[in-house]
């Protein structure tokens, strides 16, 4: 139920490219690879969901008012053992991936802090943990319920995942929705909870950027796309201006009639996907002042939901708009759009 299976990259496109008979063996085999490990660690994060439900039960929130989260970095060195060994001063390692995933992870924690006045990924000042060098050649990048997780790509399909922002905004998102909505990782909610994760890892870059929702590209993983999956013209994982994309690696349904049960998260989140970015470009700004305040009182405020369904999401972001924004019609109206063009 509270399972989070958060990889960034789905196993359908891993499985795809293992079976390309177009692309050289190796290749063919870190894709295998990738897709076996990551379907492995699964088991894993269904026990760290039912552990984070257990501590809230019991009323863990008392440090709420903790002092910044601390961000560390392990090195897995290639094996498959977590958390690997710690880098002790990751913030000016010469090794760049624990340089960037250090850098990266500090930049959403603050990004949280400013935009959301949110502390760290359960609000109450919880140490963000990674593990760089994650296995060989590993086309995927975790938060797998506890920490973060990065493999460093073959280099041919994927780069260096922590060269995607998007990426590490949209993983430790996982954990935030873990701490908050709680929402599980099938029908509806599992779509909702890949969706908030795009939504915020996008913000994240867009902020860092200080981009308006206009100048936005809107995609996800754009960064980490390797030079053969850009030569079989591929330009991002995921398209949210444009969930159909066929440069899309996965592109997806774009009408909420057009889910279908049992389908994978990375799926599902397109309509989503394209109610958000469509109500952040119809209001024009900055996605975060508004229509980002509207997601996460949306995410945060409602309890733990494991199984919210998308009109009921819908539905409390309408009515989060016009309590937040109750004197600016505009905003609701944006949101409404939104929903509206997916069926919603
Ligand atoms: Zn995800």
């Amino acid at each position: 139920m509270l399972s989070c299976t958060c990889c960034i990259v789905p196993q359908d496109v891993l499985n795809r490219f293992a079976n390309d008979k177009k692309l050289a063996p190796e290749l063919r085999k870190a894709a295998a690879e990738s897709a076996r490990l990551s379907a492995a660690l699964r088991s894993l994060r269904v026990q760290a969901g039912a552990l984070t439900a257990v501590s809230q039960g019991m009323g863990a929130h008392i440090a709420e008012l903790a002092a910044s989260p601390k961000v560390t970095v392990y090195d897995c060195k290639g094996t498959q053992t977590l958390p690997g060994t710690p880098v002790p001063s990751p913030k000016t390692s010469k090794d760049s991936t624990a340089q960037t995933s250090f850098a990266e992870t500090t930049g959403v924690a603050a990004f949280y802090k400013k935009v959301f006045a949110r502390n760290s990924i359960d609000n109450a000042g919880m140490t963000m943990m990674s593990s760089v060098h994650y296995g060989k050649h590993y086309n995927n990048a975790m938060w797998n319920g506890l920490q973060m997780v990065y493999g460093d790509g073959d280099g041919k399909l994927f780069l260096d995942f922590t060269k995607g922002h998007d990426v590490i905004g949209h993983e430790l998102t996982h954990g935030v929705t873990q701490h908050s909505l709680q929402l599980g990782y099938s029908g509806d909610a599992g779509g909702l909870n890949e969706s908030l994760s795009d939504c915020f890892g996008s913000m994240f870059k867009q902020w860092e950027a200080g981009q308006d929702a206009h100048t936005a590209d809107w995609l996800i993983g754009a960064d980490i796309m390797g030079p053969v999956a850009k030569s079989k013209g591929y330009s991002c994982l995921r398209n949210m201006a444009n969930p159909a994309d066929k440069s899309a690696l996965a592109a997806q349904p774009t009408q909420y009639g057009q889910l279908t049960p049992g389908m994978d998260p990375h799926y599902s989140s397109g309509p989503p996907n394209l109610a958000f970015c469509t109500a952040c470009v119809t209001l024009g700004g900055k996605s975060w002042e508004k229509i980002g305040q509207v997601w996460y009182a949306a995410l945060t405020t409602s309890g733990a939901n494991p199984t919210m369904s998308m009109p009921q999401f819908a539905a409390r972001t309408r009515q989060v708009a016009s309590q937040l924004f109750s004197g600016q019609a505009v905003v609701l109206a944006a949101v409404d759009k939104g929903w509206k063009l997916v069926g919603l």
